[in-house]
Parts: structure tokens; sequence; C-alpha cells
């Protein structure tokens, strides 16, 4: 088989962090997560690490070609000699043509995109169903896990539940259409290249899984 270099996509909720490991265990590829190449190349003083701290010692945003640069730099190694798969990058179309420079360059080029699909209403039910009981901190959910008697809480009888900020359906909301506007680009983007592979998300995890590795099992 040639070397597998992909690009993970997905909504939040959508399940890429459970796919994703299924992914790597499974084809012995690297997992490249934007949050762990910054963590490491800021704890290992690279050049772009560097330069990243100093924007975010700053409290400033990171550029694009300073995260364009740690990417660089993590491609770069021999490790990903078999593959790599990309999650939480790109992010915006700039860091998608950079994506395309860079792997060119290092002769590791993309050869698929896999896109984990899920209806983003669902999605929001999904991640604003949590609601905890004000009395003894027991978590419910409103599609997954309901008290047994309506409005009354399993463990200690109480009756007054919340939400927190962020399981509140608007923040989900509001989080979903940011992360959709960054989204649908990239998604236009590698459907013209004919790299984009659009999985169903709305199934059972080895379903979803099923469907990846048949994708992947023909490149
Ligand atoms: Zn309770």
């Amino acid at each position: 088989m040639a070397t597998l270099n992909l690009v993970l996509m997905g909504l939040p909720g959508a399940g890429k962090g459970t796919q994703a490991q299924m992914i790597v265990d499974d084809f012995d590829i690297i997992h490249i997560s934007t949050g762990d190449i910054f963590r490491s190349a800021m704890k290992n003083e690279t050049e772009m690490g560097l330069k990243a701290k100093a924007f975010i010692d700053k409290g400033e945003l990171v550029p694009d070609e300073v995260t364009d640069g740690i990417v660089k730099e993590r491609l770069s190694k021999d490790d990903i000699a078999k593959g790599y798969m990309l999650d939480g990058y790109p992010r915006n179309l700039e860091q998608a043509n950079a994506l395309e420079t860079i792997s060119s360059e290092l002769n590791r080029d993309v050869n698929a995109v896999i896109n984990i699909h899920v209806d983003p209403e669902i999605l929001v039910k999904r991640l604003s169903g949590r609601f905890i009981c004000r009395t003894c901190g027991a978590t419910y959910h409103k599609l997954y896990h309901m008290p047994k008697v309506e409005g009354t809480c399993d463990v200690c009888g109480g009756h007054d539940f919340y939400q927190r900020d962020d399981d509140k359906p608007e923040t989900v909301r509001n989080r979903m259409d940011v992360n959709m506007k960054m989204n649908t680009p990239l998604v236009d983007f590698y459907e013209e290249k004919g790299l984009l592979h659009t999985i169903n998300g709305d199934q059972d995890i080895e379903d979803v899984y099923k469907e990846i590795k048949s994708i992947l099992d023909k490149l």
C-alpha cells in the first residue's frame, strides 16, 4: 500500500477523536493534532515554536504562517514515512493552500480528506443535552440519560437542575456556526481537488469506521 497522508475533518461532536484513534491504530500512521504539535514545538523550543510562544505570551493570535511553519517542521520528521493524519489543520483556505505547498515540497502530498458528516442540528442536540442536579451534582443527558422519574434526580431525589454555560443550546449553536463557516470552504476546496470523502457520521461508531476503512483500503 502507498503511504497514507490524510486530513481528518468533522464538526464538534461528530466523533472525530474516536475515529482518529481507530485509524491510527489500524493503519499505523502518525496522528498530528494541532494542539499537540504546538505544545511540543514550544516545549522543544523549535524556531517556529519560539515564534508561536512569543505571540501566545502577548495574548495574540498565532498568525497562519507560524502555524504553517509548525506543521512543516512536524511533516519534515522521519517518523511519518508510513503516513500521517492531520487533525485540526488546515482551518482555513490560506492554511489549505500552504499545506499543498508544504506537502508537495516534502514529497508527502495529502492523498485523502476524510470528512465525518453529521447534520449540525443533530450535533447541537447531542452537545447541548447535558444537565446537572444542583443538589448533588449528578449529570444527565436529554438524549442519552434522563432521570428515571422525570424532573427527579435518581441519586438524591432533588428537583433542581441546571446547565453549564458551555452546554447551553445557544452557546453550542454559536460554536457550531463558527465551525461551519470555517469548514464549508475547506470542504469545497478538497472536493474540487477530488480528495474529499464524506462519511456518514450519524451511525454506530463501528459502522462509521467501516466506511472510513473501506475508503482507506482502496487508496
Ligand atoms: Zn441529585
